[in-house]
């Protein structure tokens, strides 16, 4: 573990930081050196203190270690999995003290100067941290939905423009935190609303497939839902292109893809997939496509993607920065 790079995770008791643990235990670059939350769990073992909702156990070194209050840390990298107003405040701190913060809140994901990235899609993004006037560095992923729309999209721009895309969610419990929406709420129940979810995938997607300056030019239009499902997103998208695209042409793109990088896009062409109870694993890191169809235009087509919450869709995205900011600059 010595020759690996030690990282803190701020809010480690909650359903991402959690993930963001069992995900580094086997990660090859990084390890948990710290863990941190509020100050009411700071001081307190963190296996004492932690409601441990992981299908995989709890490493034993990390459970033995003592929570610190978020400006205790002392690793130089950081994965903040905060809720966005208390990283609001935390993580510029944290920057300014020379930190380099890959953030899973939405605080500052839409900042003009801090990289919203998904580094399969938009790497060049980090060019912006030579704006950044902190010492350190703040980086983000995108919101958990986003990252299936916004990933799944990034291959087809090279069908052609699109004019318009149309998004429904169906989104899991485990996206809410925990102990999260109450069950009286969700079980058996769709709930047709989250608080802000809709914006932050219109406005994200345009900036991870455009730049910060210069977002796509394309209209979105987006419903989400909580469904009762544990792990996994369902994003459903109808895009208009601005010329004639087959089902065909768009099933080529996500193969050539799927087969460069099976640990991005996984291509499903069985008429029923991809679920998430049947399709996803504890740590995937894989966007699933499939029910790729022609609309009702020779312009329109449509798809599902799907992925795991927790992982692509958070403390695996942030990890998944961290490494990319580490290849780029070095530890
Ligand atoms: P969360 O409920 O947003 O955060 C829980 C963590 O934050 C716990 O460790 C908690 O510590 C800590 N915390 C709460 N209030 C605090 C305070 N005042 N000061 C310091 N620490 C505090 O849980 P989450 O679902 O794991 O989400 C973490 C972040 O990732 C959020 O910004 C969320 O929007 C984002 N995100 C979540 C998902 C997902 O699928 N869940 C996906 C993408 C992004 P205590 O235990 O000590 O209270």
């Amino acid at each position: 573990m010595n020759n690996k790079i030690p990282v803190a995770i701020l809010g480690a008791t909650g359903p991402v930081g959690q993930k963001a643990i069992t995900l580094l235990a086997s990660h090859p670059l990084f390890y948990v050196a710290e863990v941190a939350a509020s100050e009411g769990s700071a001081g307190q073992t963190y296996g004492e203190r932690v409601q441990w909702r992981n299908e995989i156990p709890l490493p034993e070194n990390v459970a033995k270690m003592t929570i610190k209050p978020l400006l205790g840390v002392t690793s130089k990298f950081i994965i903040s999995a905060l809720p966005t107003e208390i990283a609001l405040t935390t993580e510029p701190e944290l920057a300014k003290k020379g930190h380099i913060v890959c953030s899973n809140a939405a605080a500052f994901r839409m900042h003009a100067e801090v990289p919203l990235l998904i580094p399969e899609v938009n790497l060049s993004h980090l060019s912006l941290l030579s704006k950044q006037n902190w010492t350190g560095k703040i980086l983000t992923n995108p919101n958990c939905s986003t990252v299936f729309l916004a990933g799944a999209l990034a291959p087809l721009l090279a069908l052609g423009s699109f004019e318009h895309i149309n998004v429904v969610t169906l989104q899991a419990i485990s996206g809410a935190g925990y102990p999260g929406v109450p069950s009286f709420d969700i079980l058996g129940n769709i709930i047709p609303h989250i608080g802000g979810e809709e914006d932050k995938i219109r406005l994200e997607t345009k900036r991870i497939l455009g730049t910060a300056e210069n977002p796509l030019q394309c209209g979105i239009t987006v419903h989400v839902h909580r469904v009762p499902v544990l792990h996994g997103h369902t994003v459903a998208a109808h895009v208009h292109f601005s010329k004639p695209v087959t089902a065909d042409d768009v099933t080529q793109c996500f193969n050539v893809i799927a087969e460069k990088d099976p640990n991005f896009i996984k291509l499903h062409t069985a008429h029923d997939r991809p679920q998430p109870l049947r399709d996803l694993d504890p740590h995937d890191m894989r966007i699933h496509v499939g029910r790729i169809k022609q609309g009702d235009s020779p312009n329109t087509i449509g798809f599902i993607s799907m992925g795991h919450n927790l992982v692509r869709g958070a403390a695996g995205a942030a990890i998944a920065v961290l490494d990319a900011y580490v290849a780029k600059f070095g530890a």
